[in-house]
């Protein structure tokens, strides 16, 4: 437990109905109590005002509420001060708690100390990010599977089973005099690395419904791209989400397709490239092409394909490409026989076709083995390389067997494994990761 209160204004940044101000720490009480008019009862919220102690002038009305040591956030005391949700009165209460003897949060640092008192671990406090960042229904899901601690679970579940065998192995070698029952423990070893492989199997789509499929939209001058944009925006719910971490914050537009989200790339270009020569238009694309995991190409199926066309095609190289064969309404002149690639044929005007193209994204993302978002474990690229560490360290541990290797060679494979399965729920983890993770927090998380 720390013994330094800290707080932070938990809300955003703007106008809102409410803000609040959360404190965390052995203090939290006797400072609010020292601003508070009324008196505080454990997991009650109360209603008074905030008052500067010094002035005794009225700050603002709120509802505050105190929750005591363990059962919090944080699992130390807590106060959530709910007051009007403006900058002035949040900045107003937030300078006087500081006056009054907490320091304020890192970026974090909520979460952290909820990590760090033992109330979840490192893989849970990660989804509490994620959860904050979900960009579709689909991807909450996936969120809250981390948070509710399942992933967490059956890396324990291993861990325990490769202790086991450890301790087993470590007798063996320290006490080689003692009647130790003999163990197998090769086929103990294959099924936890089993287990591994069947928890990584499907961390891809984990990561997509979390992050999300960087997409672009090219394709040459008037050929629908906007239109289509607009046809795919209006036809599913989409988020335009604000991106951290850049110097200065750009805007992602998400399309959510089937619970999938789409992270449309370079959407300025679409239009700007309007009035542009042509070259540059294959200039731009090969910009979108580069930055995007997945590309959709639109040309207009109602004139026979151009020489622009066939550059931009000839940039698409290996990326994950789906043809959008735009202007079904009207008649089909171009020829695509030679083009590799699926082609569905749309009408971004009448909509025709654009059900069809969505299922293909999907299924061309989702590689047609969609899992049921409730099976995903495994969402965050750290965890997955954790996981594929551990498994070429058990593997490396069966070699070892197989070869007759004496049996520390196989205790050093096994506690490697032990040490990077242990990074995923944060037994084993060190600081510098930890900085790392709670970074991309905000402050008052
Ligand atoms: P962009 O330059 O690729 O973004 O193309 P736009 O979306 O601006 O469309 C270029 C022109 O094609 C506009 O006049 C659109 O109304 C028209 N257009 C777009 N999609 C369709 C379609 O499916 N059918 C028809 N007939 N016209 C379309």
């Amino acid at each position: 437990m720390y013994n330094d209160t800290i707080a932070a204004i938990s809300t955003p940044i703007g106008e809102g109905g409410i803000g609040i101000v959360r404190l965390s720490g052995p203090e939290a009480l006797a400072i609010t109590s020292k601003l508070f008019t009324e008196k505080l009862a454990d997991h009650r919220v109360v209603h008074g005002h905030v008052i500067d102690p010094n002035t005794k002038e009225i700050v603002d009305e709120v509802l505050t509420c105190y929750m005591a040591a363990p059962h919090t956030y944080t699992a130390e005391g807590v106060v959530e001060i709910n007051c009007h949700g403006g900058p002035m009165p949040l900045q107003a209460i937030l300078g006087l708690v500081l006056k009054h003897g907490a320091r304020l949060a890192n970026p974090g640092e909520f979460t952290l100390r909820a990590f760090l008192n033992g109330r979840i671990d490192l893989a849970q406090a990660e989804s509490v990010l994620d959860i904050i960042r979900a960009k579709t229904s689909a991807s909450l899901r996936v969120a809250m599977n981390g948070l509710e601690g399942n992933l967490s679970r059956s890396i324990k579940t291993v861990r325990t089973e490769l202790m086991n065998t450890l301790a087993y192995l470590t007798a063996r070698i320290d006490f080689p005099e003692d009647e130790i029952e003999e163990q197998d423990i090769v086929p103990i070893l294959k099924d936890t690395r089993d287990k591994l492989q069947k928890i990584a199997s499907n961390a891809d789509q984990g990561i997509i419904y979390r992050q999300g499929v960087k997409t672009a939209i090219v394709g040459r001058r008037n050929v629908g791209k906007s239109s289509l944009l607009n046809r795919l925006l209006k036809q599913n719910r989409a988020i335009v989400s604000p991106v951290p971490g850049t110097t200065r914050d750009t805007l992602e537009e998400v399309v959510n397709i089937r619970g999938v989200p789409f992270v449309l790339v370079d959407t300025a270009g679409l239009s700007a490239h309007h009035g542009l020569v042509e070259s540059l238009g294959v200039e731009r694309s090969r910009e979108a092409i580069t930055k995007a995991d997945f590309v959709l190409l639109v040309i207009d199926s109602s004139a026979p394909l151009r020489s622009t066309d066939r550059d931009i095609i000839n940039i698409l190289s290996d990326k994950s490409v789906l043809i959008a064969a735009n202007k079904s309404d009207l008649r089909k002149r171009v020829n695509l026989d030679n083009i590799p690639n699926e082609i569905v044929y749309i009408s971004a005007l009448t909509g025709e076709g654009i059900d069809q193209l969505e299922g293909k994204m999907v299924e061309y993302i989702l590689g047609g083995k969609a899992s049921s978002c409730d099976t995903l474990l495994v969402s965050n690229p750290r965890h997955k390389a954790c996981l594929e560490q551990a498994i070429t360290h058990l593997n490396q541990a069966l070699a070892a067997i197989s070869s007759q290797m004496p049996d520390d060679f196989v205790t050093i494979d096994l506690a490697s494994a032990l040490n990077t399965l242990g990074e995923i729920t944060g037994e084993t983890v060190n600081d510098e990761l930890l900085e790392i993770i709670f970074s991309n927090f905000c402050i008052g998380k």
